[in-house]
């Protein structure tokens, strides 16, 4: 079975980011800037964060961490996200989710800026998302297809399963896959049956969130799966896929961890560098 390398695909689409930004820094003036908001102490977002920083810092992108306290008001963090929408230095802005019960997420993300909206959350870049027009696409699914695309995994004609249809991977995963042609299935908690959809799948996208959701039984010989859960379990993090139970059936796969988790990141870093490509002109 070929494993679908996204800790070495993510790396060298890094790669290539840092030397377009050192060719580029000189005539732009400065390298490009992503403003990170993180409220509270949520220790899996403070992960997320540090993480984001760190890769930020290696290829090259500032990043402008904003720390705020869990108590902070709906109208405080509002007007960070106006400041950040009209500073000149900022290309990317990224709102940690989720946000403390009290603030209001979907007013947050509307307030950023499209041309800013480097996690490409806001309902103008989903509905061009939609459209097919150019514009930031959502960094999970943007780096599954970059993924597939960097193993030659042509989904055009193929039979696709997409398991989850929340707003930040299933539904634009979906989309993504008919914009390349695909014949896509979306299941979720209401499907009837879903066994029989995924067993007939050429491609299976897992985003659930449940550990070994999909099992071995369930994969067609030679399917391509695609597994974008992150579960924290006492035997540490794992996916939505049984590997051990697929690894025989399937064609092609992806590791948890190792897998869609560095593609995420390396997408950030893509739109932030797209946006001040864009912004300056370069
Ligand atoms: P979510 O909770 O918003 O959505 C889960 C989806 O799964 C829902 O649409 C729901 O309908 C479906 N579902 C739940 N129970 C089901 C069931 N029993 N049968 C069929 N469908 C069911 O989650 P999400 O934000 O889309 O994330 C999904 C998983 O992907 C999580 O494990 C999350 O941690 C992970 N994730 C990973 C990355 C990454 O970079 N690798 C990014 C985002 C999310």
């Amino acid at each position: 079975m070929l494993i679908l390398d996204g800790k070495a695909a993510s790396a060298k689409l890094r790669n290539r980011l840092k030397n377009e930004i050192a060719d580029l820094a000189p005539k732009a003036g400065r390298p490009p800037g992503l403003a990170v908001i993180l409220v509270g102490e949520d220790p899996a977002s403070a992960i997320y964060v540090r993480n984001k920083e760190k890769n930020c810092k290696e290829t090259g992108i500032i990043s402008k961490a904003h720390k705020l306290p869990a108590d902070i008001s709906q109208a405080e963090l509002e007007e960070l996200i106006i400041s950040l929408n009209s500073d000149d230095e900022i290309d990317g802005i990224l709102l940690q989710l989720p946000l403390p019960k009290h603030l209001d997420s979907q007013k947050c993300l509307e307030l950023i800026k499209p041309a800013k909206d480097v996690d490409g959350f806001h309902p103008e870049n989903v509905g061009k998302l939609t459209l097919g027009l150019p514009a930031f696409r959502s960094c999970t699914p943007a780096g599954i297809m970059a993924l597939l695309q960097e193993y030659q995994q042509d989904v055009s004609g193929k039979d696709c399963v997409v398991v989850g249809r929340s707003n930040i991977v299933g539904k634009p995963l979906a989309l993504m896959l008919l914009s390349r042609n695909a014949t896509v299935t979306i299941c979720h908690s209401r499907t009837a049956d879903l066994k029989s959809h995924v067993q007939k799948a050429d491609f299976i996208f897992a985003a659930v969130g449940i550990p070994a959701f999909i099992t071995g039984d369930m994969v067609k010989p030679g399917a391509v799966v695609v597994d974008v859960g992150i579960n924290r379990t006492d035997d540490g993090l794992v996916g939505d896929c049984d590997f051990q139970g697929i690894q025989h059936k399937a064609a092609a796969m992806t590791p948890v961890p190792g897998g869609v988790g560095p593609m995420t990141i390396a997408l950030l870093l893509k739109n932030t560098v797209n946006s001040w490509k864009i912004r300056k002109n370069l």
